[in-house]
């Protein structure tokens, strides 16, 4: 007899969640990630996936995906310092060190994970200092919290507070100095402020991870992610990068020197402690930096798109934050009118997510969008037309 009274707390728990208006009910997807969708039984201009470059359902990754079960199996069984490292895991790293323009590069599970494991493996010790803006991705910090060093948070992009920080007692005194930041904010679509950050950080000798999971594929060059925006590719110590979001597979990878990932593969957790990607993951992407490299293409419409979006947006009057990307937030105030907001936009035919505390500060709850290079402008003129619609409903714009 399992005794389940041991759990009721889980029916108090989740009623205060469902109080709260944050009880996590999925909408699902039925086929693969388009710009548009069939979502719940509905087709829709799906706003909401991070699918930048239209690559989840491309005929050139899922055969590349489909010959790797042909040629190497559905699995590794194995970690990857045990049996499973394959081929295509040394040549898809080959490949994130070419495009990042590095000495090296390691793949890992997730985006997630080798957050995570940077920051534990690198920041180990109680005399280590790690510095982190207060509005980087969850796995940042929680990798900070699993990791043994001291914590400082400085204020979203505030270079004034970061030096307050680098140049205090604690900081001077700390062994080692590692400053986080994400390239891409995931939420408000703005950028890190790296010239300033990476002077601040060579002048009080810290280094620098840069988060570029929302950045990678979609700005700089080649899609090589904010560093090679700014031309400091060379000067950040470890690039991180997301297989997940514009690869449209599912991995993360960090960049940079091969000390780094010597390093790291003989002491990340996660890469020591749990198995290794499906040989067709690594084919896939594999096959997605081929068209990414041969198809510059799809990440000039990707920006024109993102531009003609937000232009519309304002245009019509809503608050579109200080997004410089193509993640653009349509600014609400307010938890229940965000959740109407995206309720009303579905019937309509467009879905956009209404992201609300505690992920967000309250009253900065808000719809989130992003574009892809795969939205037609008639599939973003349908979805301005809609927001204009339910808008004026909500009262948000006249
Ligand atoms: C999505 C995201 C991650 C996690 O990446 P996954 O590959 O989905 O685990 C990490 N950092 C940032 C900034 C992200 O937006």
């Amino acid at each position: 007899m399992v005794k389940q009274n041991l759990l009721s707390f889980l029916d108090e728990e989740i009623a205060a969640l469902k109080r709260e208006g944050r009880f996590a009910t999925p909408r699902v997807l039925q086929g693969p990630q388009r710009p548009v969708s069939v979502i719940d039984g509905k087709r829709v201009v799906n706003l909401t996936s991070n699918n930048y470059l239209d690559l989840a359902d491309d005929p050139r990754l899922k055969a590349a995906a489909k010959a790797a079960v042909d040629s190497h199996g559905v699995g590794t069984a194995a970690v990857r310092p045990i049996i499973g490292t394959m081929d295509l895991h040394v040549e898809l790293e080959r490949r994130l060190a070419l495009f990042k323009g590095t000495e090296s590069a390691l793949s890992f599970q997730s985006g997630f994970t080798v957050n995570v494991a940077c920051c534990q493996s690198l920041m180990s010790d109680e005399k280590d200092l790690l510095v982190s803006d207060e509005l980087n991705h969850a796995s940042i910090i929680d990798g900070a919290r699993l990791s043994k060093a001291a914590r400082r948070v400085y204020r979203h992009r505030d270079m004034g507070h970061l030096q307050e920080i680098l140049e205090s007692p604690q900081s001077r005194a700390a062994r080692r100095r590692m400053i986080v930041t994400d390239g891409v904010f995931s939420m408000d679509g703005d950028v890190a402020a790296l010239p300033e950050l990476m002077d601040l950080a060579d002048r009080y000798e810290a280094f620098v991870m840069v988060d570029d999971a929302h950045a990678s594929g979609v700005m700089g060059p080649g899609g090589r992610g904010t560093p090679a925006h700014f031309g400091l590719s060379d000067r950040v110590q470890l690039q991180i990068g997301t297989l997940s979001k514009a690869v449209a597979a599912v991995g993360g990878y960090v960049a940079g020197s091969k000390a780094l990932t010597d390093y790291l593969s003989s002491v990340a957790r996660p890469f020591t402690f749990s198995s290794s990607h499906p040989p067709s993951v690594a084919a896939t992407c594999l096959a997605a930096l081929d068209v990414i490299a041969q198809e510059p293409k799809r990440l000039e419409r990707l920006w024109e798109n993102a531009r003609y979006f937000k232009e519309g947006l304002k245009k019509d009057g809503f608050d579109t934050g200080a997004s410089q990307t193509p993640i653009t937030p349509v600014m609400v105030g307010d938890t229940a009118k965000a959740r109407a907001f995206s309720a009303r936009l579905f019937e309509e035919g467009v879905f956009a997510l209404s992201i609300v505390y505690p992920i967000v500060a309250r009253g900065r709850e808000r719809l989130r969008t992003i574009v892809t290079s795969g939205h037609t402008t008639a599939d973003l003129d349908l979805a301005l037309s809609k927001f204009r619609k339910v808008g004026r409903e909500l009262g948000l714009i006249r």
